[in-house]
């Protein structure tokens, strides 16, 4: 059976990280989390304070560091030169600047090169905000997942509050809004859905139902190639 290639893109909180999981798990394909590749570079990148210093830096910068995306015992591992940052690259102060990050095209061309040569095999669940678009705009299934903005915060407010973080809802809905204005109103390769992507909306639906759902698609999709 033919091994696709599975796009998932949409803003803050929409639910993709645990939906293309779950899909990844159900069709024993690899799952890729492409935001975690420019919050591993933010990271890397604050301390030396460049984040808003230059950009040819900071593209040099991602060309010269090596960003593995491990599958352990069945969770995500995230590592950064050889050192483990899943958990360091989830705090509010790096989802900003990975936003800010992201809209150098230095840095998304190293990015979405190597975000190729992980997925061209197929049998891959990539998700971010330019898959469809144009790491693979030839995938097999694309999905543009959204929700509305209320409850996208309320989501990552709660993911906050369960890791401890004590960010509070009113500066979540700041940070979501924030991100979503860098990501669609950047020049190169903005937030935007591609004109052949199902669109669902996720805001009255659980994250397993939207996860049966794309699998339903995709087994249409194999029946017919
Ligand atoms: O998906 P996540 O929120 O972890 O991504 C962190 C940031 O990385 C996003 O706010 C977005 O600006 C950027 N990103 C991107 N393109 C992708 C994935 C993430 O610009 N494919």
């Amino acid at each position: 059976m033919k091994k696709l290639i599975i796009a998932i893109d949409g803003p803050v909180g929409s639910g993709k990280s645990t939906v293309a999981r779950r899909v990844a798990e159900m069709l024993g394909y690899i799952y890729v989390d492409t935001g975690a590749m420019y919050r591993a570079l933010a990271l890397k990148a604050r301390p030396k304070g460049m984040v808003l210093d230059s950009d040819d830096d900071l593209a040099r910068m991602a060309a010269d560091t090596h960003i593995d995306l491990r599958n352990e015992n069945g969770a995500q591992r995230i590592y950064l030169d050889g050192l483990d940052v899943t958990s360091a690259i989830r705090g509010p102060e790096v989802s900003q600047a990975a936003s800010k990050i992201a809209v150098i095209p230095g840095v998304r061309r190293v990015l979405v090169a190597e975000q190729r040569r992980v997925g061209q095999l197929g049998g891959v669940v990539m998700e971010g905000r330019d898959i469809g678009t144009i790491v693979f705009p030839d995938a097999d299934l694309k999905i543009y997942l959204t929700a509305s903005a209320e409850v996208r915060a309320e989501r990552r407010w709660r993911e906050h509050q369960q890791k401890g973080d004590s960010i509070n809802l009113e500066r979540t809905i700041e940070e979501v809004r924030d991100r979503d204005r860098r990501d669609i109103e950047r020049e190169n390769s903005p937030l935007k859905r591609a004109e052949d992507a199902v669109l669902v909306d996720s805001t009255a639906m659980e994250a397993e139902e939207v996860a049966r759902l794309i699998v339903l698609l995709a087994q249409e999709k194999q029946a017919k190639s």
